[in-house]
């Protein structure tokens, strides 16, 4: 009891100690795209500075904010996609930090993309997502994060609604378009791809009302789906969202009409032989088994 008592006045002074730490320079710039995560190691003369003990207020207070994973080769496998997916969209890297809280780890199940450049991505989440799927299920939900950095860089998305089912199903797109494409994580079957989503789409809310809501399930895997699809076509984030939510919502709403989408007719005619599956999975005809068959 004494030591719960005096943890609190330790913790304060350590983050009225600590945020000057975290604010300074070497912790606030993104590394160069030519330095690997060593040097983001040397960056930080002692441990005390790579640590802030204070995050925000929406991570615990306990939980402490770092360059690093539990170790150089789960850090490194995280540094280098975060490399990926922006070098992807033309971009450098934003600010990616790690969020662990040893004494209530599960608080920190969470990915946060923050409008300022940052992403913030907790350790439960991504240790959890490693044994339960493997390496593809931290790199597509890091490429989900990284959807909500183009969406602030580019003033996405195009369509606005109540909720952010928008932004969080075309966050889903993003990471289907990274997962398959050449330059990214170059996973050209679908299957492996199906099996990270129905991961990952596990910690999506499922309430329609709630101003966070993601979708449903079925309305994600076509998203998923959707975003894999579009990765056969080198697309900018604008031209993604064009054809994204053409297609997305054409199918949900019905108004899709095939040769209609005249700005990218190629797309167009490698799309018209998917509509009638992106509407099935849409509408839960094609099951989350079924799902993962899909080539
Ligand atoms: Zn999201």
């Amino acid at each position: 009891m004494k030591v719960n008592f005096k943890f609190p006045l330790l913790a304060g002074a350590l983050a009225v100690f600590s945020l000057s730490a975290c604010n300074d320079d070497s912790m606030e710039n993104p590394a160069l795209p030519e330095q690997q995560t060593e040097n983001a190691k040397i960056d930080q003369p002692n441990a005390l500075e790579k640590v802030c003990y204070y995050v925000d207020q929406y991570w615990s207070s306990s939980s402490v904010l770092t360059t690093s994973l539990q170790n150089s080769t789960d850090t490194n496998f995280m540094n280098s996609q975060m490399t990926k997916i922006a070098s992807l969209w033309g971009r450098s890297n934003p600010t990616l930090r790690f969020v662990n809280d040893p004494s209530n780890f599960n608080s920190t199940y969470n990915a946060i993309s923050y409008s300022t450049g940052k992403i913030y991505y907790g350790y439960a989440i991504y240790y959890d997502a490693k044994s339960k799927g493997g390496d593809i299920v931290n790199a597509m939900i890091l490429a989900h994060e990284y959807g909500h950095q183009l969406q602030y860089i580019f003033g996405l998305p195009s369509v606005s609604e109540s909720t952010a089912r928008p932004n969080e199903l075309e966050a889903d797109g993003f990471a289907g378009y990274y997962l398959r494409r050449p330059n990214g994580y170059n996973q050209s079957s679908f299957a492996q791809i199906a099996a990270a989503y129905e991961f990952a789409q596990s910690i999506g809310d499922y309430q329609t009302t709630s101003p966070g809501h993601h979708g449903t399930p079925p309305q994600r895997r076509s998203a998923v789906r959707l975003g894999f699809l579009l990765g056969q076509y080198d697309l900018s984030a604008s031209a993604f969202d064009y054809n994204f939510f053409y297609y997305y919502q054409g199918v949900l709403n019905g108004t899709y009409k095939m040769g209609k989408n005249s700005q990218y007719p190629e797309i167009d005619a490698y799309m018209s032989q998917y509509i009638d599956e992106l509407k099935k999975i849409q509408n839960g005809e094609i099951s989350a088994e079924e799902f993962k068959q899909l080539k």
